[in-house]
């Protein structure tokens, strides 16, 4: 019993693994960068917001970003 449940803790760790590496090269392939802490306001609404994303448009708030 005790070794069933360990062969069972390695595999879903090892599937977790490979998981986060899939997630990492999906994320570093879109335009859209995140820029915290920005203090220009939004380039389509023009609000001002504290998170913008810096798309081909320029930096929007998260409510004109297109994803
Ligand atoms: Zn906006």
């Amino acid at each position: 019993m005790k070794r069933a449940t360990l062969d069972d803790f390695a595999a879903s760790s090892g599937a977790d693994g490979s998981e986060d590496r899939q997630t990492a090269a999906e994320t570093d392939g879109p335009a859209v960068t995140l820029a915290v802490g920005s203090d220009r306001p939004c380039a389509t609404c023009s609000a001002d917001a504290t998170r913008l994303w810096r798309t081909d448009d320029g930096f929007v708030c998260p409510d004109c970003v297109e994803w």
